[in-house]
């Protein structure tokens, strides 16, 4: 298995993932705090400030996609639920997964690139950007889960294969039962 940043540090304050099940996803409640006003404008501000930080890092992605493969590439991402509400604000669709791999990764590209969680924007497999990978990522976590205190959204930080799972069934469900 390569190394990745995704897995955390099991001595790190909070920043341990959790293991939920798909049916655990409180999906409901992250459709619910992704049409919250103040959600979207601190989370936009959130991301601004990362990929600020990220660019003044050495390292480069040339997005090609392989990373987002996870079972393949043999890594996880791990996504918390402010995250999760981002995404949902900004995407159009919840596609069904078919594989151990982001549904939002094709054509060598990802599809939803601007709100895309925090570990695809940290994640450079290039061996220049190894070093300050861990401290960073840890440091934002925390931002993060400052972020929802202030917002009062129940924190999670799990599986983004879980989450998309969940997702792509809620919303098949939803529209299996408006018919
Ligand atoms: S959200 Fe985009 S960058 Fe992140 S795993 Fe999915 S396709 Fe890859």
């Amino acid at each position: 298995m390569l190394p990745c940043q995704f897995e955390t540090d099991p001595t790190a304050q909070n920043a341990t993932e959790m293991t939920i099940q798909v049916a655990e996803v409180p999906v409901k409640r992250l459709f619910d705090a992704s049409r919250r006003i103040d959600v979207i404008e601190s989370m936009s501000d959130f991301y601004a400030e990362c990929d600020r930080l990220i660019a003044e890092q050495p390292g480069r992605c040339v997005n090609k996609g392989e990373c987002c493969r996870f079972g393949e590439y043999g890594h996880r991402l791990y996504v918390t639920a402010l995250e999760v509400c981002y995404y949902l604000a900004r995407t159009s669709t919840c596609p069904q997964v078919t594989e151990d791999a982001c549904p939002q990764a094709y054509d060598q590209k990802c599809y939803v690139r601007d709100s895309r969680p925090l570990g695809c924007r940290i994640f450079f497999c290039d061996p220049a950007a190894q070093q300050w990978q861990g401290p960073l990522t840890e440091e934002l976590l925390a931002r993060l889960r400052d972020l929802h205190r202030e917002l009062d959204v129940p924190y999670f930080y799990v599986d983004w294969m879980t989450v998309v799972r969940a997702l792509g069934e809620y919303t098949t469900d939803a529209r299996c039962s408006s018919k």
